[in-house]
């Protein structure tokens, strides 16, 4: 480990399992204080007991993200107990359903537009002022090559995805003057509990960890990182440019 996120205060959703486990831990042995952020209190103590006898620090934040006036308070509780945030990973997300167009529940459709994208937008509402005041704020957020696909029978979660990676580029555009940088990021298949739920035939084991996936994302949270407003993708190991209009 480098150190390079020493004295850095980073906020993580959906830290209880996956890759957001796995990119607060990565995040915590760089040095960074990890605010993490998710419903299932067991996971987030596991998580607190790992980085902690690793030797760093975290915060547990059990909190729903469909509950909206929780995000609000968030960026306002974040100030008054550290005074700033370095780096926000939304990475809290969910499937919804995997069904063909005409068959998705609007309950099913409310709930992952909900979590995916108002509460991401809640939640970058939220903290947005204590980023664009670090001196050098990194803000990814996790998006999905479903994204850009297409695929059959994948069209609400896709559509979450495609918004939530709208918004982040127009964030982006807005802060590019600051030295925050704003980016969306696709893990690519990863072997987690999210993967196995759309997948369930295909063997886990073909698939990188978690672990594997976040060691590539981590390092797109530190100072030196000059992108704003692109896609990392982790398989390729690069950063994407959107083609813009002409
Ligand atoms: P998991 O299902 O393993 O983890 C999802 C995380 O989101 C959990 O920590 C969960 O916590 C949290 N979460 C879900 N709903 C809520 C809620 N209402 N409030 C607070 N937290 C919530 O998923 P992955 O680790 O696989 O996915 C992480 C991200 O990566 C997601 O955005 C996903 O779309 C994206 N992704 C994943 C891929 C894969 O192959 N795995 C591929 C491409 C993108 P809890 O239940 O405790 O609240």
């Amino acid at each position: 480990m480098t150190g390079q996120l020493k004295d850095k205060v980073a906020l993580v959703t959906g830290a209880s399992r996956g890759i957001g486990y796995q990119i607060a831990k990565g995040l915590a042995a760089e040095g960074a204080h990890v605010i993490a952020l998710a419903r299932t209190v067991g996971g987030l103590e596991e998580l607190d007991d790992e980085i902690k006898s690793a030797g760093g620090s975290a915060t547990l934040v059990p909190l729903d993200l469909t509950d909206m006036g929780g995000i609000d308070r968030l960026g306002g509780a974040i100030n008054e107990r550290w005074g700033r945030l370095d780096v926000l990973v939304a990475n809290a997300g969910l499937l919804g359903v995997l069904a063909p167009i005409g068959h998705i529940e609007a309950k099913t459709f409310e709930k992952t537009m909900t979590v995916n994208v108002t509460a991401t937008w809640r939640l970058i509402r939220s903290v947005d002022p204590l980023l664009r005041k670090a001196q050098a704020g990194r803000a990814l957020v996790i998006s999905s090559g479903a994204a850009h696909s297409a695929k059959a029978f994948w069209s609400l979660y896709a559509a979450s995805k495609a918004a939530t990676e709208a918004m982040v580029r127009s964030w982006a555009n807005e802060t590019q003057n600051l030295p925050l940088r704003v980016n969306s990021v696709n893990p690519g298949a990863t072997r987690t509990a999210m993967r196995a739920q759309a997948m369930p035939g295909e063997d886990p084991k073909s698939l990188p960890t978690a672990r594997e996936v976040a060691a590539k994302i981590v390092p797109l949270a530190f100072a030196g990182v000059t992108e704003t407003g692109k896609l990392f993708d982790v398989r390729a190991e690069k950063f994407l440019d959107y083609r813009d209009p002409a």
